[in-house]
């Protein structure tokens, strides 16, 4: 049996925590109301965090929770309380960035502690220091390579977790305001308005007209070929970004990658024709151009994604199944329109994809219904090998991209 890291999916709201967690994430990170990084999220409320926390642990993930928002005086009056609730929920760690947050989890809680990828932790010395003051685990910047990782594990003796998959910043985590000046929004508590991905011109002469171009935003990162390295240096925690984006992503990289692992703690390598699957699942999903980023040299121009969003992503989500009635139906949650005679797509929580064509739609009160209407259940023919909560997508035909 082969070693293989914790994948660690995003959950940004109670769904898609279940989501990530049935589609193969052994652990999932989140935030609370407060105290986090991630505004536009559908951070969790303390009874969806119970939940969500019960619901992971059933099913053998862990929960981690993000504290990771740079905090004033007046934040951390609210923080022991919230503190108390974690650690009554047994949570199984908290990430941060601030030392004043790390003593004030230690003084009222016994709560394990990450230190979060907004600190830019990116050396030996730093990593000692942070280890020193009680953390267990460090979300390296994504400015560290796997090589450079590898020294910082094997020289400190602490947990290694490093980002795999998702949106980059142009800019060293937690050293960003672009979005504080250009759009009021303060990057570092929670409120990032991604204007690293606007359009700027630079214009040097002013008289010249100025050349625009999408100069500061970043590809995505995909280290799905990475993966041998990363099980080689052994890193603890593989990451995916993404707390703000959709279940449909929670599902696809959490599977994806899942797979992976699983496919190399059985047999001890990768075949080509795997990562080729993977990559293309990766890519029906929205997303810019993929790099590697700096997983193996320093990112340089060529992971620079000069233009505004991809154009090859040609899926579009029909649905989540609420309900498998055996040999009978489907009961399905419609996220976009469909057809009869559309060709469904439904990812099973692992293993290949299953095609269906959709012969009938019926409403919950079995009339048909020539097209089925976003926001409506219905009801479609029986799929063997559904599961309630699979993600049903379709390919768009080339006139609807
Ligand atoms: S504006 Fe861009 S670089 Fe800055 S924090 Fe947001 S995503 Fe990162």
């Amino acid at each position: 049996m082969n070693w293989t890291p914790e994948l660690l999916s995003p959950a940004g709201s109670l769904e898609k925590l279940k989501v990530a967690v049935l589609y193969g994430a052994d652990a999932v990170y989140l935030g609370g109301q407060k105290f986090g990084l991630r505004q536009a999220s559908d951070n969790f409320t303390a009874q969806e965090l119970r939940e969500g926390v019960e619901f992971a642990h059933e099913h053998g993930s862990l929960v981690y929770v993000v504290l990771n928002s740079f905090l004033h005086d007046k934040d951390l009056e609210e923080l022991p309380e919230f503190l108390a609730l974690l650690s009554e929920l047994k949570v199984d760690a908290v990430i941060v960035s601030d030392l004043g947050v790390i003593t004030e989890i230690q003084k009222h809680s016994n709560l394990v502690i990450h230190l979060s990828t907004q600190a830019s932790c990116l050396n030996v010395e730093s990593a000692k220091l942070w280890k020193k003051m009680g953390v267990t685990r460090i979300v390296l910047g994504r400015e560290v390579t796997i090589k450079e990782a590898k020294k910082i594990k094997e020289e400190t003796g602490l947990e290694i977790e490093m980002f795999v998959h998702g949106s980059m910043c142009m800019a060293f985590s937690g050293n960003c305001v672009i979005s504080n000046y250009t759009q009021g929004r303060d990057s570092n508590r929670g409120g990032c308005a991604h204007s690293c991905r606007f359009e700027y011109s630079i214009d040097m002469q002013n008289n010249e007209e100025a050349k625009k171009a999408y100069f500061m935003s970043s590809k995505d990162l995909e280290g799905i070929r990475m993966l041998t390295e990363f099980i080689e240096a052994g890193i603890n925690s593989l990451k995916v970004e993404g707390r703000n984006k959709s279940h449909y992503y929670a599902a696809t990289v959490s599977k994806v990658y899942s797979e992976a692992l699983a496919y190399f703690k059985a047999h001890g390598n990768f075949l080509s024709d795997d990562l080729i699957r993977w990559e293309e699942e990766l890519r029906k999903i929205s997303h810019r151009d993929y790099t590697t980023g700096s997983l193996d040299e320093y990112a340089d121009e060529s992971s620079i994604y000069n233009q505004r969003e991809s154009d090859d992503n040609k899926y579009v989500v029909t649905g989540v199944i609420l309900e498998v009635k055996e040999n009978e139906h489907i009961l399905l949650e419609v996220r976009s329109a469909f057809v009869p005679g559309d060709s469904l797509e439904i990812m099973p929580f692992s293993g290949p994809t299953l095609t269906h064509i959709a012969s009938t739609i019926k409403t919950i009160a079995n009339i048909s219904v020539p097209k089925s209407k976003p926001g409506s259940v219905v009801k479609v023919p029986y799929i063997a090998g559904a599961e309630r909560f699979n993600i049903i997508r379709r390919k768009l035909a080339e006139a609807q991209i």
